[in-house]
């Protein structure tokens, strides 16, 4: 018979932008959130709410690489029955997370917990332990791979189509194993080892609390540089894109002063510059 166990008390210990569902489901929705929170398209959310009437267990929005998936790997190792992850919705060309998602799953972490082969800026899962990582790889024995391209607007496309996720779920939750796209799914049963409820306490990683109040120019800099273009081009006057950032914190120079942050591509990245130059 299939093992199925009750959450403990305190799960999900995480808050964040999900809804919980059907605690008992083998299953959790991931859908990208490619834009700022004050501007979160309803499609997206009309995703999210697919993926707990479907009958997810949680369905929510990841946003960045770092805190973004230690707050899902302490919702999903809470629950011994979740064993596959649906992750859909447009890349965020910005942070990457959906690729560091895949990767994390795919090749873990290094000796510095650094998510590995991830091409995010900041992939780093400091606030979590190593033994909660490993365990999230093995309870989670597959994830299902709509993840659409940066940009993508055509809502027909399996990553951003209600009917495919409502389809990913139920696939996922079926006694026989059922091929979807590839994934061959069916409803193993609860991971066999009990819940780890885990809340993170240092809610910041390295890279926020370089740019807490107080900290240098300097830190605050090299944030800011990892989100310029880094060709060096010297277009801004400038002889280097990390000496551009270290006058734009200092408020030496602007960002109107990089002619390549008005080029589309890089439309989420100066929106995230702006935010940290508030
Ligand atoms: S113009 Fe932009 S890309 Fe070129 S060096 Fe300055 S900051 Fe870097």
């Amino acid at each position: 018979m299939m093992l199925k166990v009750k959450p403990p008390d305190g799960y999900p210990p995480e808050e964040g932008r999900y809804v919980r569902g059907n605690d008992y489901s083998p299953v959790a929705v991931c859908v990208i959130l490619d834009t700022f929170d004050f501007a979160i398209p309803p499609e997206l959310n009309e995703l999210v709410m697919v993926g707990t009437d479907s009958g997810a267990a949680l369905s929510g929005m990841l946003q960045t690489e770092n805190i973004g998936i230690e707050k899902i790997i302490c919702n999903i190792v809470a629950n011994s029955n979740i064993r596959y992850i649906v992750l859909c919705g447009r890349e965020s060309s910005g942070h990457l997370p959906g690729e560091a998602l895949l990767a994390l799953k795919q090749n873990g972490v290094d000796d510095t917990k650094r998510i590995i082969g991830s091409r995010a800026l900041t992939p780093y899962l400091y606030n979590i332990p190593t033994e909660l990582i490993d365990r999230f790889n093995q309870q989670i024995v597959s994830i299902i791979n709509l993840l659409c391209k940066p940009g993508e607007r055509d809502i027909k496309v399996p990553g951003l189509n209600p009917n495919v996720i409502e389809e990913a779920v139920r696939s996922c939750y079926q006694e026989s194993p059922a091929i979807f796209m590839g994934y061959t799914l069916y409803d193993m049963g609860a991971y066999p080892e009990p819940a780890i409820v885990h809340k993170i306490v240092a809610k910041l990683n390295q890279t926020q609390q370089a740019v807490e109040p107080g900290k240098s120019k300097m830190s605050m800099g090299l944030v800011l540089h990892k989100l310029l273009p880094k060709t060096d081009c010297q277009k801004c006057d400038k002889k280097t894109c990390l000496a551009f950032a270290i006058d734009l914190a200092k408020g030496k120079c602007r960002l109107e002063d990089c002619p390549f942050l008005d080029q589309p591509e890089f439309a989420e990245n100066r929106r995230a510059l702006a935010k940290l130059l508030e």
